[in-house]
C-alpha cells in the first residue's frame, strides 16, 4: 500500500451516510383548497436565493468528521411546489449535488406543478443531472380543479405533460380520485390521457378531507360537497383495472408504473433504507450506526435500530430555537416490525426472513385466514382487500408482540 494511501491507526472509522436525500421546498404559489401540507405563500416576502442557500447549507451540515458521505443513488426535491423557484431551482440543485454528489444511474425526481413548468426550465433542470418530473396534475376536470383551489386548467396540465416530454424528462403523473363530480366515464378518460401524454408513472391518492382547510369549512357549512367513501373506493378499483389495461402495473397501494419506471426513492422509504431528509418540515430516517454517529441517538443507544428526526417549519438562523421539531428511535425490533408492515403497501410484501426478525408471522397467519394476506413461495404479499383495509392490516402487524 502507498504510504499516501494507509489510514493513521487512530482515525477512527467514519460511518456512510444515507444514498438517498429528500429536500423540501416549502413554497407555494397560492395555497389549494384541500392542503394540510406545510408550506408558505409565495407572496414575494421569502428570497428565493436565500431559501436556496440555507437549504444547502442544511445539507452541509451533515457532513461532520464522524461521517463520509457516499454518492446519492436518489434526490427527490418536493414540496410545495419546488417549481415555484423558477430557474433557482436549478441552481439548488447544482449546489445540492456539489455537496453530496449524484452515482452514475442516480434517480434524481422534482416535483412540479403545471402552472410553474416552462420548457426553459425543464431543459435547464436535465442540464444539471434531473430525470424525472412528478407533475401534480390531480384532474383533467376544470370544475374539479377549480374547485380543489389549483391553478392550472385542463389545457394548461396537457401543455404541461407535453413539456415534460419533450424535454426528454421520465414523466410521473399525481392524480386524485373521488372527486365529488366527477363522473366515472370522466375519471377513466383522464387516466388514459395523462398515459396517451407519456406518464409511465401514475400516483393515485384519494381526495382526503383535513381538517382546518378551507375544503373542511366548506364541507361543514354545505357549500361543497364531500367526498363519498364508496365513489373513492370504486374510482381507486377503477384505476387499478383502466392503467392495468395501460400497462402500468400496481407496485404499491397508490402507485403504478411501466415495469422498471417505479420511483426508486419511494420504494427506498417502503423498504426502509435510510435517508436524509433536509428543509422546512422535511423528515429523514437514519439507521442505528449513523443515528450514533451523528449524536441523533436518544434512549437505549445500544438498541436502535433506526431514529427518525423531522425539521422544524422554519429550521433557518433566525427561525425555530432548534433546527429540529422531534426526534425518535426505535429498536433494531421494533424497525423490522414497521419493514414488515411498510412492505404490506408493496405489491411484492415481505420475505418469511423479516416475517420472523420482526416476529410478526401470528398476526400474518391471522392475516391470511381473513384473506387480507397471501403467503406463497415464502413471500407474505397483501390482496386487493387488504390494501381496502389498510389500517386493519397494518394495526395488526404494528400491534404484534410475540
Ligand atoms: S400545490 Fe401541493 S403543497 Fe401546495 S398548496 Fe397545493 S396541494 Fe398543497
Amino acid at each position: 500500500m502507498a504510504e499516501s494511501m494507509r489510514v493513521p491507526w487512530n482515525e477512527p472509522a467514519r460511518v456512510a451516510l444515507p444514498r438517498h436525500l429528500y429536500v423540501h421546498v416549502p413554497l407555494c404559489r397560492t395555497k389549494c383548497t384541500y392542503c394540510s401540507f406545510y408550506s408558505v405563500v409565495d407572496d414575494g416576502s421569502v428570497s428565493h436565493t436565500d431559501l436556496v442557500e440555507e437549504t444547502v447549507s442544511l445539507l452541509r451540515g451533515w457532513i461532520t468528521p464522524q461521517v463520509r458521505w457516499v454518492p446519492l443513488n436518489t434526490l427527490y426535491v418536493g414540496g410545495g411546489t419546488p417549481t415555484a423557484l423558477g430557474m433557482e431551482l436549478s441552481s439548488l440543485i447544482k449546489s445540492l449535488t456539489g455537496v453530496i454528489p449524484l452515482a452514475t444511474g442516480a434517480e434524481v425526481t422534482v416535483e412540479a406543478n403545471p402552472d410553474s413548468v416552462s420548457e426553459e426550465l425543464l431543459g435547464e433542470l436535465a442540464d444539471v443531472g434531473v430525470t424525472r418530473v412528478s407533475v401534480g396534475v390531480q384532474s383533467l376536470d376544470d370544475g374539479a380543479l377549480s374547485r380543489l383551489g389549483r391553478l392550472h386548467d385542463r389545457a394548461g396540465a396537457l401543455d404541461a405533460l407535453a413539456a415534460v416530454q419533450s424535454a426528454g424528462l421520465e414523466l410521473s403523473v399525481d392524480l386524485m380520485c373521488g372527486i365529488p363530480g366527477v363522473s366515472h366515464e370522466v375519471w377513466l378518460q383522464t387516466l388514459a390521457e395523462v398515459v396517451e401524454c407519456g406518464a409511465r408513472h401514475v400516483s393515485v391518492y384519494p381526495l382526503t378531507v383535513e381538517p382546518g382547510t378551507p375544503m373542511a369549512e366548506g364541507i361543514a357549512a354545505g357549500r361543497v360537497p364531500a367526498p363519498e367513501e364508496d365513489e373513492v373506493v370504486d374510482a381507486m378499483d377503477a384505476a387499478a383495472a383502466q392503467l392495468q389495461e395501460l400497462g402500468l402495473q400496481r407496485y404499491e397501494v397508490a402507485n403504478y408504473a411501466v415495469p422498471g419506471a417505479e420511483s426508486r426513492h419511494n420504494t427506498a422509504y417502503w423498504t426502509g433504507e435510510p435517508y436524509i431528509g433536509i428543509g422546512g418540515g422535511a423528515h429523514g430516517m437514519l439507521d442505528g450506526e449513523q443515528a450514533r454517529a451523528i449524536g441523533l441517538a436518544p434512549g437505549n443507544e445500544a438498541d436502535i435500530g433506526r431514529t427518525r428526526y423531522g425539521y422544524a417549519s422554519d429550521p433557518f438562523p433566525g427561525g425555530a430555537e432548534s433546527p429540529l421539531a422531534f426526534l425518535e428511535s426505535l429498536s433494531v425490533q421494533d424497525a423490522a416490525r414497521e419493514d414488515a408492515m411498510l412492505g404490506m403497501r408493496l405489491t411484492t410484501g415481505i420475505s418469511d426472513e423479516l416475517g420472523q426478525r420482526a416476529g410478526v408471522i401470528g398476526p400474518l397467519e391471522s392475516l391470511v385466514a381473513d384473506g387480507l394476506v397471501t403467503h406463497e413461495s415464502g413471500r407474505w404479499k397483501p390482496t386487493v382487500r387488504g390494501w381496502l383495509f389498510g389500517n386493519e392490516v397494518f394495526g395488526r402487524i404494528w400491534g404484534a408482540v410475540e
